[in-house]
Formats: structure tokens, C-alpha cells, sequence
């Protein structure tokens, strides 16, 4: 394409055209958000299998702009990233999660764990330990309350870096979990040289574990892999009651997903913790 010169511009379409227009565009808007304070956060219950017990809730960022409606975030993390948007926004998320950990002790006179997403990019910037530090002291939170979720992409690097960063957060006293466990081709060695304390599988493994026998085989491989290795396991998009029965007869401690509640607003999760702890 090279050695055709200006015609190479054919090669970019009226379409090409029409989607790099739509990503300025939505750049724009991103940029706008936190000012505009377009973000709210979702919030799903992660719970014991055994008991039903509310172990912690995980915190999913939506993105609510006049235009465009109401966004979920596959649609706008990855331009964040890009953009470097994702670090204050990340720092918003987080203020966010603590002050709500907050008012549901309030509320239930409970301490309430909360689960937040980290992207890769939030996680190699350099002022990433001291912001979560200083939004859980703002808020007056113990770190064990939360819960941070690293895509086990991320720790495909193998990087000395990313060892320190992950031993500075367990040092502090977060906690730390795998998220999206068996997709991200990684060596499993990982798992013993950082101190995670939770793996989450991926909900792919979870959609077909009561149709075939082979993902029954493998989510049971994983619960106990995990459980040797001295890690919670966690399943997420548990969608219906034979999954949850089966996860809960193959001991996977924690289960996530619609089946027990979509992830809700702010109001209506307090709502549904009403119903289930007052
Ligand atoms: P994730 O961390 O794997 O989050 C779980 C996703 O599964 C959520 O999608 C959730 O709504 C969805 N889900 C929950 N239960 C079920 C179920 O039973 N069945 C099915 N099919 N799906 C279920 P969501 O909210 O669209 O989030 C997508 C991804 O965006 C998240 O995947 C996470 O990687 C990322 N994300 C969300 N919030 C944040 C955030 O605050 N910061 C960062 N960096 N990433 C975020
Ligand atoms: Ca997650
Ligand atoms: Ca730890
Ligand atoms: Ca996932």
C-alpha cells in the first residue's frame, strides 16, 4: 500500500472515516465524564455457596451520558486505557467503592467488603498504592475491606515490577484476587510466587459446567487446584440454579452472578441489602 502514494488514501473509507469520528467524539465525551459526573457504580453480591452469606460486592463502573445512554464498560474502558483517562477515573471508582462500603455499615452495622476492577494500565502507574491508600483513609476503611481484581492478563508480563507492586498492596493489607482466571494463557506459576488470596474463574468455565461433562471436569480441577494452594476460589456468572447446586456441592467457597442478583444502582442495592440483612 506504501508504494501507492496519495492513493493509499483510498484506503480509508467513508466508514473508517465515520468510526474515527465516533471515537473523537466519544473521547471528547469521556474526557467530560468525571466533571459532568456521568459515572454511578453497580453493584453485584458476591456470596458464600454454603450459606448464602454476603461475602463482598463487587463494584462495576457504568458510564451514563444523555447521548449515548447508558454504557457498559467494555464499550469505554478500553479508550480509558488508551487515554490515561482510566487513572482519575480509577481514583473516582474508588472514592466511589469506599464511600458506599461506608453507608452500608451504616446501614446494616456491618463491615461490608468491596471488590474493585483495576486495568493494567491503573495498576503500572506509579501513584497507584498511594491513591488506594489515601481513599481508604479519606473514607476511614480497613484495607482488608477491599478487594482488588487484576485480570490475569495483566500478570502475563511476569515482570519484576508487577511482583512489587502486588507484594507492596499485600504488604498494606488489601486483598488481592485473580480475576478472569483461565483466560489469559498464563503459566500457572504465577500463582505461587504472589499473594493472591483469590481466584476468580472466568464465567466461560461457569456457562457450560452443568451441560458437559468435560467443563464440570475442569471447574472441579480448578476449585481443587485452588483449595491446595491455600486460595478462595470464586465463580463468576453463575446464571441459574443448576450451576449454583453444582458449584455449591463441588465446594467453590464464593458465587457471583444473576442468578442470585444482577449487578444494581446504588438504591436498589441497598434495597436488596435490606431485604436480606435487616
Ligand atoms: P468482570 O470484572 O469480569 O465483571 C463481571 C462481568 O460479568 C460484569 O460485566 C457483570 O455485569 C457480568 N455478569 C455478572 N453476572 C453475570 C451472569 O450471571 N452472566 C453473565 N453473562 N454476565 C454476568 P460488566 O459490568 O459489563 O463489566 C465488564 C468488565 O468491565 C468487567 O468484567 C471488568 O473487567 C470491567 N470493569 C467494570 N468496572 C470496572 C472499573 O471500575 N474499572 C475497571 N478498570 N474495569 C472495570
Ligand atoms: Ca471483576
Ligand atoms: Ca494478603
Ligand atoms: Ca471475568
Amino acid at each position: 500500500a506504501k508504494r501507492q502514494g496519495k492513493s493509499s488514501y483510498a484506503h480509508f473509507t467513508p466508514e473508517m472515516h465515520e468510526q474515527s469520528h465516533e471515537r473523537l467524539q466519544m473521547e471528547s465525551r469521556l474526557r467530560r465524564a468525571l466533571e459532568l459526573e456521568e459515572f454511578e457504580l453497580h453493584f453485584q453480591p458476591i456470596l458464600e455457596t454454603a450459606t448464602g452469606q454476603l461475602r463482598t460486592v463487587e463494584a462495576l463502573l457504568r458510564w451514563n451520558n444523555p447521548v449515548m445512554g447508558m454504557t457498559l464498560p467494555d464499550r469505554f474502558i478500553p479508550l480509558a486505557e488508551e487515554t490515561g483517562l482510566i487513572i482519575p477515573i480509577g481514583e473516582w471508582v474508588f472514592e466511589e467503592a469506599c464511600r458506599a462500603a461506608n453507608r452500608w455499615k451504616l446501614l446494616t452495622g456491618r463491615d461490608i467488603d468491596i471488590s474493585v476492577n483495576v486495568s493494567p494500565r491503573q495498576f503500572r502507574d506509579p501513584r497507584f498504592t498511594g491513591s488506594v491508600k489515601a481513599a481508604l483513609s479519606r473514607n476511614d476503611l480497613a484495607p482488608e475491606r477491599l478487594e482488588l481484581e487484576i485480570t490475569e492478563r495483566l500478570l502475563l508480563d511476569n515482570s519484576i515490577e508487577t511482583a512489587d507492586i502486588l507484594r507492596q498492596l499485600d504488604r498494606e493489607g488489601v486483598r488481592l484476587a485473580v480475576d478472569d482466571f483461565g483466560t489469559g494463557y498464563s503459566a500457572l506459576s504465577y500463582l505461587k510466587g504472589y499473594p493472591f488470596d483469590t481466584l476468580k474463574i472466568d464465567k466461560s468455565f461457569i456457562h457450560d459446567v452443568t451441560q458437559e461433562q468435560e467443563a464440570g471436569a475442569l471447574v472441579r480441577a480448578i476449585i481443587n487446584m485452588a483449595h491446595s494452594l491455600g486460595l478462595t476460589i470464586t465463580a463468576e456468572g453463575v446464571d441459574d440454579a443448576l450451576q449454583a447446586e453444582f458449584l455449591k456441592k463441588e465446594g467453590c467457597d464464593l458465587a457471583q452472578g444473576y442468578f442470585y442478583s444482577v449487578p444494581l444502582p446504588d438504591r436498589d442495592f441497598t434495597e436488596w441489602l435490606k431485604i436480606h440483612y435487616l
